[in-house]
Parts: structure tokens; sequence; C-alpha cells
């Protein structure tokens, strides 16, 4: 489980109504491109959501990576959700870049 979800579970197990109506509303508060930069590790996003105190950083980026595939990239080996799917094998973004400039 993610840290998204066994938040969520806990909040609803202690019937925390509140903060799993913020958790599961996060879909409809925040933008798609909010939530790129969030899965892209960019922390100041944290001062312009206006998240209440209880919500870490870390939710936040469970909750925007959780269902994002990570695959192991064929060239450096490394597990990613950013990147692309070339002739049917997956390239991360980083050696994707890489290629693209040599
Ligand atoms: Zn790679």
């Amino acid at each position: 489980m993610t840290l998204y979800e066994t938040t969520l579970t806990e909040f609803k197990r202690k019937g925390d109504e509140e903060k799993v109506r913020w958790l599961e509303g996060l879909n409809k508060r925040i933008t798609l491109s909010q939530k790129k930069r969030i899965q892209e590790n960019d922390t100041k996003i944290m001062q312009e959501l206006f998240t209440p105190k209880w919500v870490s950083w870390e939710l936040m980026y469970s909750w925007a990576t959780k269902g994002l595939q990570t695959k192991n990239c064929i060239l450096c080996n490394k597990k990613d959700s950013l990147g692309m799917d070339f002739k049917g094998k997956f390239l991360c973004a980083n050696c994707f870049i890489e290629i693209k400039h040599k």
C-alpha cells in the first residue's frame, strides 16, 4: 500500500470524515499541471496548494504518483514512471533526452 492509501484507510478507521473527504477530493481540487509538478518532485508547489497542516509532502507525492506505472528502462535499468514506450520497450525520460542529444 502507498502512504496515501495507508493514511486514507487510517482516517476512515478513525471516522475522521473531514480528512477522508479532503483526501478523496484531491483530484477535483488539484489541477493536472499541479499534479504533474508534484510528480516531478517540485516541493515549492506546496505553498500554492494551501494544504492543511496534517498533509505532508510525502503524502501529496504518494497521492500524485499512485497509479503511475513504474517500468524498467531498457538502457539504464532504473525504475521510472516518466518516460516513453519505444517499439514496445520503455525508455526513461533521462535516457530519452540523452539519446535525442547525441
Ligand atoms: Zn534510462
